[in-house]
């Protein structure tokens, strides 16, 4: 499913509105250390709901609003939306069970007057639970804590865990992980090695 954009408003180092544009193909986010070049990449986690904060190098959702840097105001509020392509795919069936063409999910973060984190999320211009936006999105096989993102270490843990956890890695991404509790009788295949 293609991401088209990520709108972010005062997510991290990000004071104010932008939009990083997604276009057909191999997208390459280059800058000089500090610049927001991991910072885009937790925006998409935030998004899609990745359990912890820590992930997104937090300790608490009030740490990813826009604190105002080195002279900046510290930002009250921060938002940010991803913009998914819904067009049908072979067979006339969108991947997001929406009858539309774009479809956004944005996650925001207010500060009331007790400095209290305030969450509220939405798929278009319609507010929704949390766990409507990640059903939804896990739907479309959209997981925050699943392996849309491959981070920074990612590879190198995948290649050095033992067998049995990458084996779970890859039953994960093949989405068959949701069958194990069944009482489903399974026949493991197991093929011949040239060992
Ligand atoms: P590198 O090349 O070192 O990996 P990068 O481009 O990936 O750099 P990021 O990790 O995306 O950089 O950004 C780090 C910067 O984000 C730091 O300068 C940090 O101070 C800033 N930052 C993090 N949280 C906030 C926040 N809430 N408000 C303002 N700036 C923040
Ligand atoms: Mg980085």
């Amino acid at each position: 499913m293609h991401l088209l954009r990520i709108e972010v408003e005062n997510f991290k180092s990000f004071g104010g509105e932008i939009t990083i544009p997604f276009d057909e193909g191999f997208t390459a986010i280059t800058g000089p250390n500090g610049s927001g070049k991991s910072n885009s990449g937790d925006a998409i986690q935030f998004v899609l709901g990745t359990r912890s904060t820590k992930v997104m190098r937090a300790d608490n959702v009030a740490d990813l609003i826009f604190n105002g840097g080195k002279r900046g105001k510290p930002a009250r509020h921060m938002s940010v939306t991803l913009v998914f392509a819904n067009t049908p795919e072979l067979g006339g069936r969108r991947r997001l069970r929406i009858d539309e063409e774009e479809v956004s999910f944005t996650r925001a973060v207010r500060l009331n007057r007790k400095n209290q984190p305030i969450s509220s999320y939405r798929i278009g211009e319609r507010n929704v639970t949390a766990t409507e936006m990640r059903r939804t999105l896990s739907e479309a096989g959209l997981q925050g804590d699943g392996y849309n993102i491959v981070l920074q270490g990612d590879v190198t843990t995948q290649a050095k865990m033992t067998d049995w956890k990458r084996r779970g890695v890859l039953e994960d991404v093949a989405r068959v992980t949701a069958y194990d509790s069944e009482t489903v009788s399974y026949t493991h295949l197991t093929l011949p090695t040239n060992r």
